[in-house]
């Protein structure tokens, strides 16, 4: 491997101890969790888990994959109206008979701390975001610690780089287009048709900084990057082992592309244990006096 790691779990660490500092009057983390989805229970156990680990209460919601559109939104309702719940997550994949979007209208904008609300997600277009999604947050403030301790000056950077970005989800590729041109970065973004097309690694190819969140095991491989680009990988997909045990692995392939990568993260222990704690801030933050964040 030639490539630099990117740790996740040292910045998550340091990330971690500038919450536990701050104080926790008010704030209260409820998730929404509807089925069963192997991901999403593995999320909402991680969030538990950490939110006791920085005292924050957390209110789990868990409810069948048969609920109803109106009995979901009778309980995010609660939830806005609950004085110990500052931030509210609805975990996806929602099952199919959910209108995701109209229940993302139905969360209070100032406890919606992933900015799926219309209102915040405007607002992160805009420039001026009430509150950074997480998993966005996560890779850029990975990448910007990365560059600091390269020693690269980080405007000069973002200013001559080219951003591509593999997924454009309005939960993680979208605000990554959106923190990428908030760097005055030039920032180009694909979904499936580049693939479809066969575009895919003309796309990728221009990227000094690849970020890929696809949810395709292994989709990038040492042909689709640049040599000595820096590659983010969010995918987080669990595959059978022939053991019949399941692990969580990326979008991108490791081991080809840490020999022509100049930095890459691996998962596990790169992006998510980075957007974990940044969900617990955005928690933190939305118990406190309210306020719009620097794009950052
Ligand atoms: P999503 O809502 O399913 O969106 C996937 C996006 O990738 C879509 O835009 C889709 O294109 C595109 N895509 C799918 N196959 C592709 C291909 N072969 N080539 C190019 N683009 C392709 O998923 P998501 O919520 O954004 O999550 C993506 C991945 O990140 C998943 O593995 C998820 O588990 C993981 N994740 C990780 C974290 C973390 O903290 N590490 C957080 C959130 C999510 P279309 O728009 O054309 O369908």
């Amino acid at each position: 491997m030639t490539a630099h790691l990117i740790d996740g779990a040292a910045v998550a660490r340091d990330l971690k101890s500038s919450l536990a500092v701050r104080r926790h009057d008010g704030v209260g983390l409820a998730t929404i969790l509807v089925g069963d989805d192997y991901g999403s229970k593995a999320y909402e156990a991680r969030l538990r888990r950490l939110a006791g680990e920085l005292g924050v209460p957390y209110f789990p919601q868990v409810l069948p994959a048969t609920a109803t559109q109106s009995e979901l939104s009778t309980v995010v309702s609660g939830l806005n109206a609950r004085e110990d719940v500052s931030g509210i997550l609805l975990l996806r994949p929602l099952p199919r008979h959910i209108d995701e979007a109209a229940l993302f209208r139905v969360i209070a904008p100032e406890k919606d701390i992933e900015a799926v609300h219309p209102e915040n997600a405007g607002l992160l277009a805009l420039g001026v975001p009430r509150f950074v999604p997480s998993t966005a947050a996560s890779v850029f403030q990975l990448l910007d610690t990365w560059l600091d301790e390269a020693g690269e000056d980080r405007a000069d950077f973002y200013h001559h780089a080219q951003i591509v970005v593999v997924g454009r989800s309005n939960n993680v590729g979208k605000p990554c287009v959106c923190l990428g041109y908030a760097r005055q970065a030039a920032v180009a973004s694909v979904d499936e048709w580049a693939s479809r097309t066969g575009a895919l690694q003309r796309h990728t190819r221009r990227a000094d900084v690849l970020i890929v969140a696809a949810g395709r095991a292994g989709l990038i491989t040492a042909e689709h990057v640049k040599p000595g680009a820096i590659v983010l990988d969010v995918g987080i997909n669990p595959v059978t082992d022939e053991r019949g045990r399941v692990r969580m692995t990326g979008d991108v392939d490791f081991s080809s592309v840490a020999e022509v990568a100049r930095a890459i993260t691996p998962v596990p222990g790169g992006v998510g244990p980075v957007t974990d704690v940044w969900l617990l801030r955005n928690t933190v933050l939305a118990a406190e006096a309210p306020r719009l964040e620097e794009v950052s």
